[in-house]
């Protein structure tokens, strides 16, 4: 007990679940701060926060916030949003254990389909995606006492969006605090945004928190690299066999790469000596299981170096401790959405030198560190943009016009946007609802159809089919698909080898039906279903992700239940009557806009380009290596050069014309 702070304590907060242990978080540079940062934010209505990552914001802010008891008495909350689900997650679990609570009780979050909060929760972490949900049924957000945006200066969509309507919510809430948490130079921005118009003595205020840093090298490459995958790998050999001690994080941009290079860091050091400190890889990436991220935060046990492998979530969203050395490919997965296409895809593109320098910190926050980028210094100073451009530059804004208008904000052009998005962007998206039956000839919302497509958490298209699958007798098995579409990795293999991926392709195909994907994962869904208590047993033996599809169980029963308050009368609906060509015709009704031809050659193109982008059957499609003429998909991945559709479904030319004829009208020039 000695090492209590009795301020700490005081205060209430800081216990541990282990009875007689405490956390030093006083220890943490943010703790310094604490009462500057109070008084802002009890001052002003709007506290821009900036401090290095590792400080202290995420996990420490909303407990000084609920210890000061204001602003989570009466039910009233302190939300937290985090531009990444892992994030929201993670943390969440994290400051539960440092108040020693469960999570979902005073500790909560909420991401798409998971809602792990409860009646006693004062501090809720979630994605700034599902705070925009909450303001569809709550416009004033009353429930919040205080919402701090976090990572503010990755400029998300969805926190841009956020930004714009808080921004309004708080001009009519006067009793409700803001803190948008920003790493660095965008602070004045946001500054200018909230105080635009007002004054800005009286609104807002910045606070800087210093965090602790110590020195970086950053080293270059002579020559550029071919293959930074490869490249990683032999760097982080290199260290551990050259350098002194500390963990490694190397950044590379996607799950595929980075369960490679996990694999081959641990095949490689089998080679080590059997004596000599052994190294322990480490995958991290969205969509990871939550006790596979937390594995990242554990020590690592004696005589071994921690790997964490990473996308960019390591960048800034969360700190793992221990590490010195960084390993940067120089790359990140960002949106690119082409708007003369439709096509929206992840591309791995150079990063910024922001990122840059945010990465290489990453090395030196106990410690002085070493920076490995697996670039030349020329293309560091030459080829790096400065930072990145805002996503809302650069995505399909389809669903976040549909919200806006939900909102009730008509006039999406004059919304106040931090950063504008190009008009060619609205104007894409518009079209797009207006076939999809969201918008009229005015481009207001339709009722019901335009106000519900708004209402269902997924992607306008799917919400479209989702509706029309009611009115066409197949909602039970659309369902049963769309919940399928959002749960990911629902075919594994068990070893990385590819014997095991053979048996896992062969167990695949017994599921496989010829006109596509999306049969076949409803097929796979209906027989999981009918497993009851030994579905976890078929499930490894199908090379089934069992937990993927337990959570698509609970995926489609939310999906039910909206459907239910559209439509009281479902349960009594019967769809036993509903055939694969009616279920494929109720997929076009939303995937018309995602449709595309295949060639002699077996590569596909949108519909009505045929100069277009090559297009590929990704290799888990059991449309790989088939062939078929026109296709509906449900999504576009880019990996290395190549170009894939995923979640294919083989449908007619005609049901695209009688499906969509505005859409290949309005796209004139363009039609099938
Ligand atoms: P910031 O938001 O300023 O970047 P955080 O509040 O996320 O900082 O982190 C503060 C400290 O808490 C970090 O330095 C790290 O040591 C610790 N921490 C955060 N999350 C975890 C976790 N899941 N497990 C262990 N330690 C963590
Ligand atoms: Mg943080």
């Amino acid at each position: 007990m000695a090492s209590l702070d009795r301020a700490t304590e005081a205060e209430g907060y800081v216990p541990t679940a282990a009875p007689g242990f405490y956390r030093p978080s006083t220890t943490l540079p943010i703790t310094a701060h604490k009462r500057a940062l109070i008084y802002a934010i009890t001052t002003y209505p709007v506290t821009i926060l900036i401090g290095e990552t590792g400080s202290g914001k995420t996990t420490q802010l909303p407990q000084f916030l609920h210890s000061l008891g204001g602003f989570t008495k009466d039910g009233k909350i302190v939300a937290c949003t985090q531009p990444r689900r892992v994030a929201a997650t993670s943390v969440a679990v994290r400051v539960a254990e440092e108040m020693g609570v469960k999570v979902g009780d005073e500790v909560g979050y909420s991401i798409r389909f998971e809602d792990m909060t409860g009646p006693t929760t004062k501090i809720k972490y979630m994605t700034d995606g599902m705070l925009l949900r909450e303001a569809l049924v709550d416009p004033l957000l009353s429930r919040y006492s205080v919402v701090m945006v976090d990572e503010a200066h990755e400029r998300s969509l969805a926190t841009d969006v956020l930004l714009g309507v808080l921004k309004k919510v708080r001009r009519r809430r006067k009793d409700l605090r803001l803190v948008i948490s920003s790493a660095t130079l965008q602070a004045e921005e946001f500054l200018r945004f909230f105080t635009d118009g007002e004054g800005e003595s009286e609104v807002a205020t910045i606070v800087g928190i210093e965090g602790r840093c110590y020195p970086v090298d950053c080293l270059y490459l002579e020559e550029p690299t071919e293959d930074y995958v490869e490249k990683s790998v032999q760097t982080v050999f290199d260290i551990h066999l050259k350098e002194g001690e500390g963990d490694i994080l190397v950044f590379l941009t996607g799950r595929e790469e980075i369960e490679r290079t996990v694999r081959t860091i641990a095949e490689r050091s089998s080679e080590l000596h059997p004596r000599a400190p052994q190294l322990l890889p480490l995958p991290l990436f969205a969509g990871l299981s939550n006790d596979a991220q937390l594995a990242v935060f554990d020590a690592a046990p004696e005589n071994y170096r921690k790997v964490i492998v990473s996308t960019n979530i390591a960048e800034a969203s969360v700190t793992i401790d221990g590490i010195a050395f960084v390993v940067d490919s120089g790359f990140v997965k960002l949106r690119a959405y082409n708007p003369h296409t439709g096509i929206e895809t992840l591309t791995a593109v150079p990063i910024s030198k922001a990122s840059a320098t945010q990465r290489a910190g990453r090395a030196g926050r106990t410690r002085p560190g070493k920076c490995f980028r697996l670039y030349t210094e020329k293309v560091h100073n030459i080829v790096l943009p400065d930072a990145s451009i805002p996503e809302v530059q650069r995505s399909n804004l389809a669903p976040t016009i549909l919200q806006l208008k939900a909102l009730g904000i008509d006039n999406v052009a004059s919304f106040g946007f931090v950063t504008p998005p190009p008009a060619e962007l609205m104007v894409r998206a518009l079209e797009l609802l207006y076939s999809l039956g969201a918008l009229d000839d005015y481009a207001r919302l339709t009722k019901p159809l335009g106000v519900r497509m708004a209402e269902l958490p997924v992607d306008p298209m799917l919400s479209r089919i989702l509706l029309a699958s009611v009115e066409m007798g197949c909602f039970a098995q659309i369902l049963s698909i769309a919940a399928m579409t959002t749960v990911q990795n629902v075919f594994i293999a068990h070893n990385s080898d590819s014997n095991s991926k053979n048996v896992s392709e062969s167990k695949k195909r017994l599921f496989a039906v010829e006109e596509g994907d999306h049969l076949t994962l409803l097929n796979v869904y209906t027989a999981f279903t009918t497993r009851g208590q030994k579905a976890a047993k078929w499930c490894h033996e199908h090379y089934l992700n069992f937990k993927a599809l337990t959570r698509a169980v609970s995926v489609r029963g939310q999906l039910y239940r909206y459907l239910l308050r559209f439509y009281p009368d479902l349960a009594s609906r019967n769809c036993d009557a509903a055939t694969e060509v009616e279920i494929r015709k109720c997929l076009v009704t939303g995937y018309f806009a995602h449709a595309a031809r295949m060639r002699p050659d077996g590569t596909f193109r949108i519909a009505g380009q045929e100069d277009g982008e090559v297009l590929w059957a990704h290799p888990t499609s059991v449309m790989f290596n088939r062939k078929v003429d026109w296709v509906v998909f449900h999504e576009v991945v880019e990996t290395g050069k190549k170009t894939f559709i995923r979640d294919i479904t083989s449908v007619e030319k005609k049901w695209l014309l009688e499906g969509a004829p505005e859409y290949y009208r309005v796209r004139e020039g363009r039609g099938v």
